[in-house]
């Protein structure tokens, strides 16, 4: 599929005649509807074995784009049938009052997954609460214990939009295993998690960031390339090799108050192989995904697995 185009400064449309691409766009909102219902079926599983998974929301404070995520994750969980609680705290809520409510979620069975909506009211401190969150019931993946099991290899739960990266190009039948990944952006809640998971699937991972030399060279070796940074129009096609796979993780909004990622997404479009667009590629991914970490967490809570063959029972009783 990549075919390299000598010359990095030739321009798109020059790269278009030349390799005869245009990208195929990768629809997230499609796959992510698709992964909605295969959760609400695998809920619904869990409800005929005597499970009903649940959801915990924590809103600490007023601000008003953490009001409408929360809203969000509420009705597409409830939609998928799970019992969605939403705590609401005061802004003024104190640490010991936040870490004592996670204690109690901690506590409660009817729980298996926990969401404290971040960023919190300034003056409360974010580690501590993610650190007192059950790692079991930590949907968003971010306990140092999950971080842990990720790098580790072992069972864990994965943050929600870099897992919404590898299913996207699974299911756009973008092989992993030994293409070279270039992931820009380093942070705890999508480019570390996201190169760790690549790596996991066999690729071979180039993880780059602010202080990264020479940025447009390093992603032009890219079979994969994600960005991840929050800059408007940052990738542009000459940093793109012919026919990679392009994930646009970025949200940034445009002058005209429209939203729009890092990656230039016209003139990349004549030359990758796959494109995601913003709105609508990674960001509905991250709400299915969490969905399905709750999902998962909920099996995990009574060792059940979802899609497995019911044993017969040996129990008489
Ligand atoms: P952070 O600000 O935590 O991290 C940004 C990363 O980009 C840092 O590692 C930084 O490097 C790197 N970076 C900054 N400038 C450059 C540059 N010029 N060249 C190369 N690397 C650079 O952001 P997040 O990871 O939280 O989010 C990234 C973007 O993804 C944002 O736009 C955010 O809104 C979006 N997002 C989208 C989600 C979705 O659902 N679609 C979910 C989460 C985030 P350094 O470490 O050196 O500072």
């Amino acid at each position: 599929m990549s075919q390299v185009v000598q010359g990095k400064g030739a321009d798109d449309a020059a790269r278009k005649l030349e390799t005869g691409m245009t990208a195929k766009r990768i629809d997230g909102k499609a796959i992510a509807a698709q992964l909605r219902a295969e959760v609400a079926e695998g809920v619904a599983e869990l409800v005929q074995l005597g499970v009903r998974p649940g959801l915990t929301v924590v809103l600490v404070g007023e601000d008003p784009a953490s009001q409408v995520y929360v809203r969000n994750k509420d009705r597409a969980a409830e939609a998928a049938g799970f019992l969605v609680r939403t705590i609401k705290l005061p802004a003024e809520t104190t640490q010991a009052e936040l870490m004592e409510a996670v204690a109690k979620l901690n506590a409660d069975a009817s729980v298996h997954g926990i969401l404290v909506q971040l960023p919190l009211p300034r003056g409360l401190d974010e580690d501590a609460v993610v650190r007192a969150i059950d790692p079991d019931k930590d949907v968003d993946g971010l306990h140092p214990e999950n971080v842990a099991r990720l790098v580790m290899g072992s069972e864990g739960l994965v943050p929600c939009t870099p897992a919404g990266c590898i299913e996207l190009l699974d299911r756009s039948g973008v092989e992993i295993e030994g293409r070279h990944a270039v992931v820009v952006g380093r942070s705890m809640l999508v480019g570390k998690p996201l190169a760790q998971l690549l790596l996991a699937r066999n690729a071979t991972v180039t993880t780059c960031h602010s202080r990264s030399r020479d940025l447009p060279a390093l992603c032009r070796q890219a079979d994969i390339l994600v960005s991840a940074v929050g800059r408007l129009g940052l990738i542009r096609a000459d940093w793109v090799r012919p026919g990679a796979a392009v994930l646009d993780v970025g949200i940034n909004r445009r002058e005209d108050g429209k939203l729009a990622g890092d990656v230039a997404y016209e003139e990349v479009s004549a030359v990758a192989g796959f494109i995601t667009p913003v709105p609508g590629g990674v960001g509905p991914m991250t709400i299915a995904m969490l969905l399905r970490n709750t999902l998962t967490a909920a099996a995990r809570s009574r060792d059940l697995e979802l899609g497995a063959p019911k044993a017969p029972s040996s129990d008489p009783s």
